[in-house]
C-alpha cells in the first residue's frame, strides 16, 4: 500500500508547483535524444497539473556533471522534446537557480508555459543535499511534486532537501513505480517467480536474500551463476566468478531448500574460447566446461526449462540479463526470456537499465504489464529498504 500522498490529495489549484521529474535520458554524441521514455512518463503528471492551472515548474538531473556546468549535459534537448510531446512552451533556464528565474515565475510566467531549470547536478548541493540550495528551489514554489522514481534511493537535495520546505506529494509515476513493485514483496498473486541475471552477486546479495522469503522459484541467470556453479564444486573455466560469495551462494541455496523456493540455475551453458563477440562457440551441460573456456549466456535446454516455469507463473519480476545479450552470439538466452516474459499471461514486472533495454531491443515492452523507470531504486526497494525519496513525502 502506498501511504504518501499525491497530487490528487492535495489543492495544487492555481498553485506553484516544483515538479522533480527524471529526465536523465540517454543522448547520442550529437546530443540527440535516442529514448525519450523518461519524458513520456512524466507526461500524465504535468497534464494532471495543468487541468488544475498549476503553474509546473521542472526539475531533474542528467547523467553524471561534476557539480558544475558541462554543455554537453544541458537540459536543451529534454525541453525541446518535452515541447514536442506537450505542444505546450517550454521556457528552459540555464541556470539551477537565481533571482531572476524566481522574479520570473513570480510575475511573468504564463499559465501556457512550463518552466525547466538547468541540470540539477551542475550544483554541487544537489548530491551534497545542501539546505540552502533546498531552499532556495522550494522559495520558488508553492507544493513539490516527486514523480523521480528513478532517483527516489538518493538522499539528494532535490528528493529529500526540499520536502523540508513544502508540502510535499508523490506525483503519478511515482505512486504507480511504488505501488506495483510493493505489491510484488506483499501480496503477489502466486505461484510468483522471479528471474534475475547480470554480472555480479555483489550487487544482488540483499536481493536474492530478501526475495528468497517472498518467491514461489528463482531462477539465476548471467554472470552470476558462475559463483553458484563453482560452490558447488563444478569446474567453471575463466566465466567470471566472485570467490568471496562462495558461502553466500551456498546459504542461498541452503535457504531455498528450507523455504521450499524452486531455484533454478541453468543446466548448460553456452561458452566461449574468449571474451570477443566473434570468439567460437559452443553449448556444454554444467559439468562439462573446459577448464579454458568460460561461460556466456545460458543453453538451449535451460531456456526450455526456465519458459516453462514462466509460463506456469501467475507474477514474473525479472531483472538482469542471463548473458552478454549486447553480442549477438550470446544473445540467445536473454531473447528467449524476454519474449517468454512478453507471451506469458502473468503479471510482468520489469526493472533494470540492461532489462528494459532487452525487452525494447526484442520489441515486446509494450507487453509487459509494467516497465519500471527506476534500476536503481527498484532494486533497493526490492531488498526491502526505505527508499529516502519516498519517506520525505508527506503521509495521506
Ligand atoms: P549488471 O550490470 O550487473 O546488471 O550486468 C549486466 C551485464 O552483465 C550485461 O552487460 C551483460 O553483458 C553481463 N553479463 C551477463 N552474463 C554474463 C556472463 N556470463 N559473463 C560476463 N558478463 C555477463
Amino acid at each position: 500500500m502506498f501511504n504518501k500522498k499525491t497530487i490528487r490529495e492535495i489543492d495544487i489549484k492555481n498553485k506553484k508547483v516544483i515538479v522533480r521529474v527524471d529526465f536523465n535520458v540517454p543522448l547520442d554524441d550529437d546530443l540527440n535524444i535516442t529514448d525519450d521514455t523518461r519524458i513520456r512518463l512524466s507526461l500524465p503528471t504535468i497534464e494532471y497539473l495543468r487541468d488544475n492551472n498549476a503553474k509546473i515548474i521542472l526539475i531533474s538531473h542528467l547523467g553524471r556533471p561534476k557539480g558544475k556546468p558541462e554543455d554537453r549535459f544541458r537540459l536543451d534537448p529534454v525541453a525541446k522534446r518535452l515541447e514536442e510531446l506537450t505542444g505546450i512552451r517550454v521556457k528552459k533556464f540555464d541556470e539551477t537557480f537565481s533571482l531572476e528565474i524566481k522574479d520570473y515565475i513570480d510575475k511573468n510566467m504564463s499559465d501556457d508555459e512550463i518552466v525547466i531549470l538547468e541540470n540539477l547536478r551542475f550544483n554541487p548541493g544537489e548530491k551534497e543535499n545542501d539546505r540552502d540550495f533546498s531552499k532556495s528551489l522550494a522559495s520558488l514554489a508553492d507544493i513539490f511534486v516527486d514523480d523521480a522514481f528513478g532517483a527516489a534511493h538518493r538522499a539528494h537535495a532535490s528528493v529529500v532537501g526540499i520536502p523540508e520546505f513544502l508540502p510535499a506529494v508523490s506525483g503519478l509515476l511515482l505512486e504507480k513505480e511504488v505501488e506495483t513493485l510493493t505489491t510484488l514483496l506483499e501480496s503477489p498473486q502466486r505461484p510468483f517467480l522471479t528471474i534475475l541475471g547480470g554480472s555480479k552477486v555483489s550487487d544482488k546479495i540483499k536481493v536474492i536474500k530478501n526475495l528468497m522469503e517472498k518467491v514461489d522459484s528463482l531462477i539465476l541467470g548471467g554472470g552470476m551463476t558462475y559463483t553458484f556453479l563453482k560452490a558447488q564444486g563444478y569446474e567453471i573455466g575463466k566465466s567470471i566468478c566472485e570467490d568471496d560469495q562462495l558461502d553466500y551462494a551456498m546459504d542461498m541455496i541452503e535457504l531455498a531448500k528450507k523455504n521450499n523456493v524452486n531455484f533454478l540455475l541453468p543446466v548448460d551453458i553456452t561458452i566461449a574460447s574468449e571474451f570477443d563477440e566473434n570468439s567460437e562457440k559452443k553449448v556444454v551441460p554444467i559439468d562439462s566446461i573446459p577448464a579454458d573456456w568460460m561461460g556466456l549466456d545460458i543453453g538451449i535446454r535451460s531456456g526450455e526449462i526456465f519458459k516453462k516455469e514462466i509460463m506456469s507463473a501467475s507474477t514474473i519480476f525479472w531483472n538482469g540479463p542471463v548473458g552478454v545479450f549486447e553480442w549477438e552470439k550470446f544473445s540467445s538466452g536473454t531473447k528467449n526470456i524476454a519474449l517468454a516474459v512478453a507471451e506469458s499471461n502473468a503479471i510482468t514486472v520489469v526493472g533494470g537499465g540492461d532489462t528494459v533495454a532487452a525487452v525494447k531491443k526484442y520489441g515486446v515492452s509494450d507487453k509487459i504489464s509494467h516497465v519500471s523507470s527506476g534500476g536503481g531504486a527498484s532494486m533497493e526497494l526490492l531488498e526491502g529498504k526505505l527508499l529516502p525519496g519516498i519517506e520525505a513525502l508527506n503521509d495521506k
